[in-house]
């Protein structure tokens, strides 16, 4: 069986692709900072599983990527590791070019020195797979869809510093032959995202009674793909994508923020009737619409379907349900989130 080193896998998508690789029976080594957004609760399952080694460490430390690599000798590093939310990319970008700049920097060094000494069929099948997003390519109009030859042109600074990860991704390749793959991917959403991201903010806030804010005039276009498609995505690119590639990963699902909204209270009024008989869209409230706030999104990831014949298996219909039922059902996790639990435990204080 695989061994893999993968960064950034008590996040979102990160955690969400562990879970599913150990239940596979791949060894992972999950090397995370537990950064706010990283959260061990999500890896509560697999705990003591043998074939999970939780360290806790940034991607930039070449010295404990170096150890983790020749200790575990790994067939593939997978790199999820980053600063995500764009707001917070506009309240204080540097922290955005340390870790995704200058510690896929670091990452990428490691990789290279451990890659150069591996023996010649383990080298050959070794895979540094990089997780970026669609937000590089910058805003569409009306029409129009990204392609993988779609120029860069990232508009906040966490896409800016996506788009320098790309680089320096790709530049390993070209320079020192380091055997990369790269997916840009939507908007995800499902299980165990962080509640500062729009799904799980407007459950949570819907369930608290509180407003449901939307920037602008809620009519931002994003396509979303549910995060299983993407670690099913992932998974396909690694074992079949072409060394150098990039390759788009999307849901065909564009929507509207608004509509994204309207439908989540939908599936509430149904599941979960307020007790005053009002319908959840009421606490919908307009606010200030984000600076530089990207119009419209949208992915063709033909070239994904055609090559290695990956298509996602939920329809954001399927998803969007999916996540409310788990969110409802969850709402320990997402408790311990919003009262900060889920950190003071890891750092000792409870
Ligand atoms: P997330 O913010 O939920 O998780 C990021 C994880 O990385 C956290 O566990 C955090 O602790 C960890 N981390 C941060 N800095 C680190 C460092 N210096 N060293 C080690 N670990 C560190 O993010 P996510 O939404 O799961 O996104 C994962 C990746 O996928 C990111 O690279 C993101 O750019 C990309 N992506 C996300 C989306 C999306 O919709 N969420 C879409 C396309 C691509």
């Amino acid at each position: 069986m695989a061994t893999w080193l993968v960064t950034g896998g008590a996040g979102f998508i990160g955690g969400n692709f562990v879970l599913d690789a150990v239940g596979r029976g791949v060894k992972v080594v999950n090397l995370d900072a537990l950064t706010y957004a990283g959260n061990k609760d999500t890896l509560a399952s697999i705990e003591g599983n043998p074939n999970h080694v939780f360290v806790e460490g940034d991607i930039g430390d070449r010295t404990l990527v170096a150890e983790l690599l020749a200790e575990h000798q790994p067939d593939a590093v997978i790199n999820f590791a980053a600063e995500s939310h764009v707001d917070r990319s506009i309240d204080g970008p540097a922290e955005f070019i340390q870790t995704n700049v200058v510690g896929t920097l670091g990452l990428l060094e490691a990789t290279r020195d451990y890659w150069k000494l591996l023996e010649d069929e383990r080298q050959s099948a070794f895979r540094f797979l990089h997780v970026s997003t669609d937000e590089v390519y910058g805003s569409l109009g009306e029409t129009g869809l990204f392609t993988e030859t779609t120029p860069y042109a990232p508009n906040s600074p966490y896409s800016a510093s996506k788009a320098a990860s790309d680089h320096l991704v790709r530049a390993f390749h070209h320079t020192y032959g380091l055997p990369v793959l790269t997916t840009n991917c939507s908007n995800n959403y499902g299980e165990y995202q962080f509640p500062e991201k729009l799904i799980p903010l407007i459950i949570a806030k819907a369930l608290a009674g509180a407003p449901l804010p939307i920037y602008g005039d809620g009519k931002n276009v994003r396509d979303w793909l549910y995060v299983g498609d993407h670690c099913s995505a992932i998974r396909r690119v690694l074992e079949a994508g072409k060394v150098g590639e990039t390759y788009n990963v999307g849901g065909n699902s564009e929507k509207q923020n608004i509509e994204v909204v309207r439908t989540i209270c939908g599936l509430l009024d149904q599941r979960r009737p307020k007790a005053d008989g009002t319908q959840y869209v009421s606490q919908i409230t307009y606010v200030q619409d984000r600076p530089g706030h990207d119009r419209r999104y949208a992915i063709d990831a033909s070239k994904l379907k055609r090559e290695l014949g990956w298509e996602p298996a939920h329809t954001f219909e399927q998803g969007i349900a999916a996540t409310v039922d788990w969110y409802l059902a969850n709402q320990q996790w997402v408790n311990r989130v919003l009262d900060g639990s889920y950190r003071l435990e890891r750092i000792g204080q409870v």
